[in-house]
């Protein structure tokens, strides 16, 4: 299977970069191809603005989807935005590596979305949802918390993960098409020792020597 994984933290040494290795190793070792989006690596511009586009329709009042529809009708987008469309494009299975920030994906990696999900392109007219541009491929959330397990559970002081989750699942994957997976999260690392960690890291690998045969889940409603 073709893989996508996109990397979204600043440190290669953290355990966030340990699970973007453990993955990049093992989809490998099974014979997948790889494709890798590390975002700060590649110091992505998250900024979505006029410099998406190689020439404006309208240059004097600025509405980025009219401008999407258009650059999609004339291979109109900017170098390092059509790059990570042809990744998107190319993979069946898309997994995104990061830290939960303030509830949600970091900046740079919901600027990757505002730039690289555009309309006509990724999105638009009926396709959305089970018609949308990457029915038939799947995607899974890879991430940790500061936050130990029992906050994030139904009635824990954060409240369920699955909640805080679904704009992500809902409102930017499966609009797009994709088949959403289980996420997979390591509560709270910092406070677990190394052998823990390390343990937690081969559960990972396990399940992602298996991960092509995983069938998507039912993100909810809330
Ligand atoms: C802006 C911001 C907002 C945040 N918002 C939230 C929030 O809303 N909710 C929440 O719960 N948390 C929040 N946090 C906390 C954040 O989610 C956690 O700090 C983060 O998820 C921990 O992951 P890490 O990779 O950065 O861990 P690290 O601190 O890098 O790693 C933890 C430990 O694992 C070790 N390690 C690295 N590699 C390995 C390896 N190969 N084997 C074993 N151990 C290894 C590291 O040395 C370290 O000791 C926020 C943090 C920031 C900066």
């Amino acid at each position: 299977m073709k893989m996508l994984l996109v990397f979204a933290h600043p440190e290669h040494q953290s355990f966030n970069g340990a699970m973007f290795q453990t993955a990049v190793d093992t989809l490998t070792a099974a014979g997948h191809e790889v494709a890798t989006s590390d975002l700060y690596s590649m110091q992505f511009d998250p900024v979505s603005g006029r410099h998406n586009f190689l020439t404006l329709k309208n240059p004097d009042y600025f509405k980025q989807q009219l401008e999407e529809m258009h650059a999609t009708e004339t291979f109109g987008f900017a170098e390092d935005i059509e790059r990570e469309m042809k990744k998107l494009e190319w993979c069946d299975l898309m997994i995104w590596q990061f830290p939960l920030w303030w509830f949600a994906l970091p900046g740079i990696l919901k600027g990757w979305v505002d730039r690289v999900f555009a309309m006509g392109r990724t999105y638009g007219g009926d396709r959305l949802y089970a018609n949308g541009v990457f029915t038939g491929r799947r995607a899974m959330l890879s991430l940790t918390t500061g936050g130990p397990q029992q906050a994030y559970g139904k009635g824990g002081f954060n409240g369920d993960i699955h909640a805080i989750l679904r704009p992500i699942h809902r409102g930017i994957l499966q609009f797009v098409g994709f088949d959403v997976l289980q996420p997979h999260i390591v509560y709270g690392p910092v406070r677990l020792d190394q052998e823990q960690r390390t343990v937690l890291l081969a559960a990972y690998g396990s399940r992602l020597k298996h991960i092509g045969d995983e069938r998507p889940f039912d993100v909810g409603i809330y």
